[in-house]
């Protein structure tokens, strides 16, 4: 298995990152704000919970995110590899993700953040709003957001960097040299 855990600031293109990545290495996404926002189209229990809270830009509670992770991770476990995209966002998840994966005999290949400046996100975040329809790329949301990032996911990443697992890449740049960058540390990965 090949399992990637990309992470970084809302609007620091881990969406689109991950997607490349899918195509290039066929493994399995899983992106948590897209389960959410299925989720409230769906109109389910979580759904409904998570409406506000997204809306917001506040984080939905580790207990529903760690349980619907590790739904997926099981149903999912023949998969090549999975891509982890917006998950953890908070120190419990990161030791919850450790666990579920070892459940699997599995563990994380690639720690991966993808570094940009705030105001290239702030710019990036509004322009997308123009058409994602998302309740939360907003102004006053994209901050918020940002400031939550800052928080309880910094302290994730500052963690996995401490312990030497992370690796970077840098999107203050076009999508294609981004992921140039994240083409080469997976083949370094996979020697
Ligand atoms: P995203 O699409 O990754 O930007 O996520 C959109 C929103 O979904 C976030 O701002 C949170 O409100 C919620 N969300 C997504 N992933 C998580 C997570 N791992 N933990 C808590 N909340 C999350």
């Amino acid at each position: 298995m090949l399992n990637i855990v990309i992470t970084g600031a809302p609007g620091s293109g881990k969406g689109t990152q991950s997607d490349l990545i899918v195509k290039n290495y066929g493994l399995f996404h899983i992106s948590t704000g897209d389960m959410l926002r299925a989720e409230i189209k769906a109109g389910s229990k979580i759904g409904k919970q998570a409406e506000q809270i997204i809306a917001d830009g506040r984080l939905v509670p580790d207990e529903v995110m760690i349980e619907m992770l590790h739904k997926q991770i099981l149903e999912h476990k023949d998969a090549k590899g999975f891509i982890f995209d917006g998950f953890p966002r908070t120190v419990a998840q990161a030791g919850a993700l450790d666990k579920m994966l070892a459940g699997v005999g599995a563990k994380i290949d690639i720690l991966l953040v993808m570094n940009v400046k705030h105001e290239t996100l702030v710019e990036r975040l509004i322009l997308r709003g123009q058409t994602s329809g998302r309740a939360d790329d907003n102004k006053e949301t994209i901050e918020k957001r940002l400031a939550v990032y800052t928080e309880n996911t910094l302290p994730v990443i500052e963690f996995y960097r401490a312990s030497g697992r992370l690796t970077e890449a840098d999107n203050n740049t076009t999508v294609d040299e981004c992921f140039a960058q994240i083409k080469r540390i997976i083949e370094s990965h996979k020697g």
